[in-house]
């Protein structure tokens, strides 16, 4: 089943220069970037994304880390998009994430962990439209 998903490049990627090289496994894969933008987001703005984990031990410091810099956001699209990119980024912390995946080739911790993924179909229409109008993602007006 064809399917969009959210991807964020975050901002320890950004950072140590390593977002072209995200972009460029991202190509070679099967699926493709139908959306892009840098955006910077307030604190705020990543305590409305990350909401799902209000009340974690993580949570202050995740939000904090997310409105540290600049990130990447993107619509990925393809055959089952969600998991597909999910097995590119690899597990969440990147010393147990599979050899050859983004967050296992330049995670740094278990939060500076390179990129975003969506986690299901209802995370990802939540996600896509916290940062994106139909006006941005290509196709999405057919
Ligand atoms: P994901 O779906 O693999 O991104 O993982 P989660 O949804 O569980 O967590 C969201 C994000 O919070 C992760 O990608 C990390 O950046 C951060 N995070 C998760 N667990 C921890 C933790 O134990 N400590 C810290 N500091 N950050 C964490």
């Amino acid at each position: 089943m064809t399917q969009q998903t959210l991807a964020i490049i975050k901002p320890d990627a950004v950072g140590k220069k390593c977002m072209g090289e995200v972009v460029r496994f991202i190509e070679q894969s099967d699926l493709r970037i139908t959306a892009m933008k840098m955006i910077r987001m307030t604190k705020a703005e990543a305590e409305g994304f990350y909401a799902v984990h209000r009340g974690k031990h993580f949570f202050d410091s995740v939000t904090t880390f997310m409105s540290s810099g600049p990130c990447v956001v993107m619509v990925l699209e393809g055959a089952e998009a969600i998991a597909r990119w999910r097995e590119m980024m690899g597990l969440t912390d990147p010393g147990k994430a599979a050899p050859g995946t983004i967050r296992a080739k330049w995670g740094s911790s278990i939060e500076k962990n390179v990129v975003h993924g969506s986690d299901a179909p209802e995370t990802a229409l939540f996600e896509v439209r916290y940062f994106f109008s139909e006006m941005e993602i290509i196709g999405g007006k057919e």
